[in-house]
């Protein structure tokens, strides 16, 4: 195995860390989960990541999500160049926001769409004109579920089922998480007992469309129509976020991957990532009715800066555009392709493992047995992970650093990319088994 050095990154880690807390934007990118150093990326290109140093990774981020058809893609570069060219933000309204606002509508059951800036600030929204249309307070979510850091949903369970929680970091304030219940995933009976001891003041229930921030946990046959159903039943909304899996999991998106769509829709939905091609755009949207309560229309304030905003929205329309079913039969192709020679070189290994799938989306579990909540997904072994993810690093693969993530593909993963990872996968999967010796020895 080569080691590849890193001495670029690793001075711009340094001076990084002395301007930013723990040296990243975001903690996952820092390794604290792998340990090592975060290679600082120059360029991409097609499945392509270039480090400071020069060396080379297939990339199986795509920047969590967003990049579906590849990095750089040309034509998408060429119309967010023209988009450039004509200046990058007016603070009026714009005809490529009404462009991507009518493609949304067209390939979701949304009827009507806001944009906002980040998945954060969507799911922030979608949870305030739930309130505000349903008068109530209550907000049910998940556990293993990730929604952004908004203060109501980064809350952990109380003490017992159907209980309100607690705050899941400091500086969320008591009241904000006491407003929020947090139940096991693919639990109905949770779901059931909770709408029944606080059913008058739920606003809403969000759950991801088919979880993939603890992992990729499907929802058990019919699960969101349970939960649709539930809902409706105590007249609170419905919030299905599809920020990762929206035009991505498939070309509808994720809400449909229990195998029941009929008869019945989500309330409220959120976007982001794909949406934004790559940059800082996002949407949340819904029923018309639900929606119409959202200013200017209704009495339920929202607003944005950069919403819309004319570049963003265009690199996202150029994506979508060229999303196409051939675009998701390779991606399906792919996942199926690297999913199968990960569970290989895990099973010659002897490592325990298992691969979870939900459309085009998969991760690799270090644990034995299929994953149906977060309480299963936190047995891992995070070392033999660890171990895993620098091997794979050492032989030009980059995986997300963190057990928890999906490994996510895109359009531009030709022969060359997956082939890299099948060549690295053996010697990664001997490493986590080495580590896991170690463990145990
Ligand atoms: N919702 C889901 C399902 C997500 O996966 C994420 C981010 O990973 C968010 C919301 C938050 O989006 P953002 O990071 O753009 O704020």
């Amino acid at each position: 195995m080569t080691s590849r050095p890193h001495p670029g990154s690793a001075t711009l880690f340094e001076r990084a860390q002395a301007v930013t807390p723990g040296g990243v934007n975001s903690p996952v990118r820092a390794f604290n989960a792998v340990g090592g150093t975060p290679r600082f990326i120059r360029s991409a290109q097609g499945a392509w990541l270039t480090d400071v140093d020069g060396n080379e990774y297939v990339d199986l981020i795509c920047s969590w999500g967003p990049m579906l058809l590849g990095h750089a893609h040309p034509e998408v570069l060429a119309e967010v160049s023209a988009a450039v060219a004509r200046g990058t933000s007016y603070g009026t309204p714009t005809e490529p926001e009404v462009l991507l606002a009518e493609e949304i509508v067209a390939r979701t059951p949304a009827e009507k769409v806001r944009f906002v800036s980040s998945g954060t600030e969507a799911t922030m929204s979608a949870i305030r004109l739930a309130r505000g249309f349903t008068g109530r307070d209550v907000v049910v979510k998940f556990a293993g579920c990730y929604h952004g850091h908004v203060d109501a949903l980064l809350a952990s369970a109380g003490s017992g089922l159907a209980t309100l929680s607690v705050p899941g970091t400091p500086g969320v304030p008591a009241s904000a998480a006491a407003e929020t219940i947090v139940l096991p995933y693919n639990d109905r009976a949770a779901v059931t007992a909770a709408f029944e001891k606080h059913g008058d003041r739920i606003a809403c229930l969000i759950t991801e469309a088919t979880p993939g921030n603890m992992g990729v946990v499907p929802p058990q046959p019919g699960f969101n129509a349970f939960l649709s159903e539930t809902c409706r039943k105590h007249g609170a909304l419905f919030i299905s976020d599809e920020v990762m899996t929206g035009f991505r999991a498939t070309k509808q998106g994720g809400y449909g991957l229990d195998g029941a769509t009929e008869g019945w829709t989500p309330d409220l939905m959120t976007f982001g990532k794909v949406m934004g091609g790559g940059f800082p755009a996002a949407a949340f949207g819904g029923r018309a009715d639900v929606m119409g309560r959202l200013a200017p229309e209704g009495p339920v304030y929202q607003a944005g800066t950069l919403s819309g905003n004319p570049v963003a929205t265009t690199a996202g329309l150029a994506t979508l555009r060229r999303a196409t079913d051939e675009v998701y039969a390779h991606l399906d192709a792919t996942a199926t392709t690297i999913a199968d020679a990960a569970t290989a070189a895990l099973s010659d290994a002897g490592v325990p493992h298992a691969v979870q799938r939900a459309g085009t989306m998969f991760s690799v579990f270090f644990r034995e047995g299929v994953v149906n909540n977060f309480a299963e997904a936190d047995q891992q072994d995070t070392a033999a992970y660890a171990a895993f993810f620098h091997s794979m690093l050492d032989a030009g693969v980059y995986l997300p650093p963190s057990a928890y993530e999906v490994w996510f593909v895109s359009a531009a993963h030709d022969d060359r990319a997956v082939q890299t990872v099948l060549d690295a996968l053996p010697a990664a999967a001997r490493a986590a088994a080495a580590a896991t010796a170690e463990e145990t020895s």
